[in-house]
């Protein structure tokens, strides 16, 4: 089975990915995570985008679509993948579409994660991102005061400008002008859609998720 996870920035796609993808034992394909391989193994395609993000520019999405098609040619996704970042965007949909129909895969299941604006809000408000090691904790998960789970460090815990409320505002606004278009892409396309409440606990979506695909 091939899906493509879609849903609001913070929404917990990336861990719903990540669960879905070892129960049916098919590889969770984060866009992000293949295009940092590329880059560092320095594939063909891997060269090609290095040389762009190092000029600031956003990886075009051709190439990204050739980097994806180089992924799922591998073996592990002969029984399926998921795919974790990518569509965002009505081309990036047409680009995608088109590798899988010339590989023959092209019948997606689109699993979408829904949540209302409050909902998201509150949860990315109280991330914190560590500046010592990086990590992005959740405030209800702090167990010490300011104090990083991850690497120990104290007083390194601060809120990224990315999950500023305005900001997360701006960044839900921008996320439904650009991704409403993809679904009704693949809606057109008959593609399967699962709408799925993603304002549950984790284990309440999985299981919504694994009741109706
Ligand atoms: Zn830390």
């Amino acid at each position: 089975m091939q899906f493509i996870i879609f849903g609001s920035p913070g929404v917990g796609k990336g861990t719903q990915a990540k669960i879905i993808s070892e129960k049916l034992n098919i590889p969770h394909i984060s866009t992000g995570d293949i295009l940092r391989k590329a880059i560092k193994d320095e594939t063909a395609l891997g060269i090609k985008a290095k040389e762009i993000v190092e000029k600031g520019e956003l990886v075009p999405d051709k190439i990204m679509g050739g980097i994806i098609h180089d992924r799922i040619m591998d073996d592990d996704c002969k029984n399926g993948f998921i795919l974790d970042g990518f569509p965002r965007t009505l081309n990036q949909a047409e680009v995608l579409d088109e590798i899988l129909t010339k590989i023959n895969k092209n019948n997606l299941i689109v699993l979408k994660l829904d949540a209302k604006d409050s909902v998201i809000i509150n949860r990315l408000s109280s991330r914190r991102g560590c500046s010592n090691c990086g990590a992005i904790v959740n405030l209800a998960d702090l167990k010490e005061g300011n104090k990083c789970p991850k690497c120990g460090a104290t007083g390194t815990l601060f809120k990224r400008k990315d999950d500023e409320e305005s900001v997360i505002k701006n960044r839900l606004e921008i996320y439904e002008k650009t991704t409403a278009p993809v679904l009704e892409f693949y809606k057109e396309r008959n593609s399967k859609v699962i709408h799925i409440d993603g304002s549950q606990s984790v284990e309440e979506v999985t299981n919504a998720i694994l009741e109706q695909i």
